[in-house]
């Protein structure tokens, strides 16, 4: 099987599904990433990093790209496919003062970009953002609808269109452990679709999350990051974000 998974930044992948990522992979299934942006408007956490050395922009997305590249050989990844696209930053209101930000960018244009890539990787399965791009990055949020967009029109342009979509979740408990509103965040056990039990791999859970150095912070603050992403090494959650193929008899099935 193969699997694209489509983040905007450098560490969503490790932060949203690195386990499900890794298990997908260590079971022998080819899993691309694509990644929007180099998070070049990123914030840098590690006390070891001299931030004047990587100054937001070009180099800080070189660093990030780095660190990026390093987790995704950790979770035994393809290496990673970098749209070329400018992090808009964050919150909002800095996104959108930043015209070259990836918020800003024509929507079809870059659902032709996404579609390119699905035509050319053939996934059976798609991860993307859901429509609250997990925490609300204005970022997260425009690569969700060309994400969805991308899923839907590759039926028109492919043999064997990719046959789902799923969006990475956190159940409302755990984000109402977090600093994000659970009613706009969470999403009620009722909604997910699928949860993968992680623990067998939190040890390169860790090791990717830790590859992105600049974000993650030191190795001694790795407490502060369980904090902050409550059940990151235990559970993976996933809704249902697009299904093709479903036959007129399972519809009729499920609406009587
Ligand atoms: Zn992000």
């Amino acid at each position: 099987m193969r699997v694209l998974a489509v983040f905007a930044h450098p560490d969503d992948e490790s932060f949203f599904c690195a386990g499900t990522l890794t298990k997908l992979a260590s079971q022998g299934h080819e899993v691309y990433l694509i990644c929007a942006t180099r998070g070049e408007q990123g914030r840098i956490r590690h006390p070891a990093i001299d931030e004047t050395c990587y100054p937001k922009g070009e180099a800080r997305g070189r660093l990030r790209e780095k660190e990026l590249e390093a987790a995704c050989a950790i979770l035994g990844l393809r290496p990673p496919i970098l749209l070329d696209y400018q992090d808009s930053g964050y919150p909002l209101e800095v996104a959108q003062a930043n015209p070259q930000g990836f918020m800003h960018q024509d929507l079809p244009q870059v659902e032709d970009v996404l579609l390119a890539h699905i035509a050319q990787i053939r996934p059976q399965v798609m991860i993307g953002f859901d429509p609250q791009g997990y925490y609300g990055h204005a970022d997260h949020i425009h690569l969700h609808r060309a994400t969805l967009g991308a899923f839907w029109r590759a039926g028109n342009v492919m043999p064997e269109p990719p046959k789902y979509l799923l969006f990475p979740v956190r159940l409302k408990e755990q984000v109402a452990r977090t600093k994000f509103d659970p009613e706009r965040y969470g999403v009620s056990a009722c909604s997910v679709a699928l949860c993968v039990d992680v623990r067998p791999y939190a040890e390169t859970i860790r090791a990717a999350v830790l590859a992105h150095a600049s974000q993650a912070g030191s190795e001694e603050n790795f407490a502060q990051v369980l904090e902050d992403w409550p059940g990151l090494l235990e559970e993976e959650c996933f809704v249902l974000g697009g299904v093709r193929g479903l036959s007129a008899e399972d519809l009729r099935s499920l609406l009587g």
